[in-house]
């Protein structure tokens, strides 16, 4: 029998206020044919994850008595790096060794173990396949662990809805040095396309340009430039330089940065709002829709990779290389090692994980 510890919530609340480690026996012995289980590398904490425990988000995952808690409780977390530790007589998509992560969301990635079945996990390559493969380098731990999210999000915002012009046309985001915002820039840099970030003005804010700059950022704004009408003539000094257009907006944040962001949007122009940082609306001004033909869309990697499998490990295929080849750099994580055998159970850190996330992406490794 292997233990596994899995962090729960039976009702919605503060993460502070509801996760509890439950520990259950997944039976290494006797396995189903298609089955496989898995030891936890490492799993994040995202801010959809601390909305799903709020009872926020629109996805979330089944209660359920499977992990022998009392009431039914939901398992937290949804994305995550596994190591293939046993297989089922008949898998053979996988091989004891293997990395593999979670092929939907939901999967509930805060706990050590899982039996699963073979269809809910997608092979990535461990490092030693990567080198046996020719690459000189293979993933990190940290950017495994975190790859079915972010990065998608930011390459396929920027490809999968309007056609950029390399070498010339422009996307601007907000929330520029987000995760996601620093894989835009990288992979805008890797593409072609132009980019103009904006972000919070901060003590240390040419430390932060600097660090956006290194990652391939064409332009970096700070929120009081972008709403700031004698800012406007610089930017379209910018895109005449390029002979571009900024043909797409990024918006993770609402509110009037979100309005100041497609002001500076091209005639037919899409603004895609994929988060809502600041808990403010998104206010267009009506003059955008009717003289410039600007469109307001949302985006959800969750529900695009849902309805198109194949659009996934193509997308994944794609970042799974860049990183290979060195050509695209993880956003940092702060990790934390869970021990355990240690006082602290594994909720405990998560919690701690979840309160710390706002100075930076936090990893807790196994
Ligand atoms: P990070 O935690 O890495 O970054 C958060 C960003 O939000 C930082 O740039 C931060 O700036 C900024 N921010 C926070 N509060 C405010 C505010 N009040 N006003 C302006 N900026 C603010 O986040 P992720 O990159 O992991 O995620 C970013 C967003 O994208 C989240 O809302 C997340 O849910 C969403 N997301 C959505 C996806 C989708 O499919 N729709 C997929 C992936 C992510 P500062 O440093 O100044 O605090």
């Amino acid at each position: 029998m292997l233990t596994s510890q899995i962090v729960v919530y039976s009702q919605h609340g503060e993460p502070a206020d509801v996760l509890s480690t439950h520990s259950y026996e997944i039976d290494d012995s006797h396995i189903g044919d298609n089955e496989i289980i898995v030891k936890t590398l490492a799993a994040p904490v995202n801010p959809s994850d601390i909305n799903q425990i709020q009872g926020v988000y629109p996805s979330k995952p089944e209660k359920t008595t499977n992990f022998g808690t009392v009431e039914a409780s939901a398992p937290c977390g949804n994305e995550g790096l596994f190591e293939i530790i046993k297989v089922g007589s008949k898998v053979t998509d996988f091989s004891i060794g293997d990395w593999a992560i979670p092929a939907q969301v939901n999967f509930g990635t805060w706990r050590t173990h899982a039996l699963a079945n073979d269809s809910e996990f997608l092979k990535i390559p461990n490092p030693s396949q990567s080198k046996a493969n020719g690459k000189s380098t293979g993933l990190t731990i940290n950017q495994g662990a975190t790859i079915s999210v972010n990065p998608p999000t930011a390459l396929l915002m920027l490809t999968h809805y309007v056609k950029l012009i390399p070498g010339k046309d422009w996307f601007i985001q907000n929330g520029g040095n987000s995760a996601v915002g620093k894989y835009a820039i990288q992979i805008s840099k890797l593409l072609g396309f132009n980019s103009l970030s904006v972000i919070r003005d901060r003590p240390n804010l040419q430390e932060l340009k600097d660090e956006l700059t290194s990652l391939g950022a064409t332009k970096v704004i700070t929120e009081e430039e972008n709403g700031s009408k004698e800012f406007g003539p610089t930017i379209k000094g910018w895109t005449k330089e390029t002979g571009g257009e900024i043909k797409l907006a990024l918006n993770c944040v609402g509110g009037k940065n979100s309005t100041g962001v497609a002001r500076k949007l091209a005639n037919n122009g899409l603004m895609l709002t994929y988060g809502g940082m600041s808990f403010q609306p998104v206010i267009l001004p009506t003059s955008l829709h009717i003289f410039k033909n600007i469109t307001s869309a949302g985006f959800w990697v969750t529900q695009l990779l849902k309805q198109n499998p194949e659009l996934k490990v193509e997308t994944l295929n794609q970042i799974v290389e860049w990183y290979e080849d060195e050509k695209l750099i993880d956003a940092p994580s702060l990790q934390t090692k869970f021990d355990p055998n240690g006082d602290k159970p594994l909720h405990e850190l998560y919690q701690e994980a979840v309160i710390n996330s706002k100075q930076g992406k936090q990893l807790i490794t196994f």
